[in-house]
């Protein structure tokens, strides 16, 4: 996922889109991104791997959506079964099966508030983002571009 200016990454996990909002053709797995302004969720576009995705090959953006236009964030829990993440963008309500949907919706919910209000025009500074990725094994976070962690060398 590229980043833009002024634009940093608050979470990043593994997740699943539930059935009912695939497009045609997108596996149901793939990586969601919170950053301070935006919500993406992304998936490979043939079935392929995360480690794949997570280094911009082949990977679909399936949802885009501006922390603006999130209306309303919340877990829906199964009687039995999985607890999603609802996410209520304009008219969609993508779902996403992911660990700690609560902590989800509380870093979704403080992302939110700290959005400048409308009309306030931010200085931004140009500068190289990178985006750090949880490392798989040992859990340190690392530079994506790197492809490999910093800590214990597992490849991303
Ligand atoms: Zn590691």
């Amino acid at each position: 996922m590229l980043l833009e200016a002024g634009e940093h990454l608050l979470r990043s996990a593994y997740a699943v889109l539930e059935p009912d909002h695939r497009p045609s053709g997108v596996p149901g797995p793939g990586v969601l991104y919170l950053t301070n302004r935006r919500l993406v969720f992304e998936a490979p576009a043939s079935g392929g791997v995360v480690r794949d995705l997570l280094r911009g090959r082949e990977s679909r953006l399936v949802f885009d959506g501006s922390l603006q236009a999130v209306r309303n964030v919340s877990v829906r829990r199964a009687r039995l079964g999985r607890a999603w993440l609802v996410v209520e963008a304009g008219a969609r309500r993508p779902a996403f099966d992911v660990l700690d949907p609560e902590g989800w919706v509380a870093d979704l919910a403080r992302a939110k508030q700290s959005l400048p209000p409308p009309g306030v025009i931010v200085p931004t500074v140009i500068e190289r983002e990178v985006v750090k990725v949880r490392c798989r094994y040992c859990g340190n976070l690392g530079n994506e571009v790197a492809g490999r962690c910093p800590t214990c060398g597992a490849s991303f």
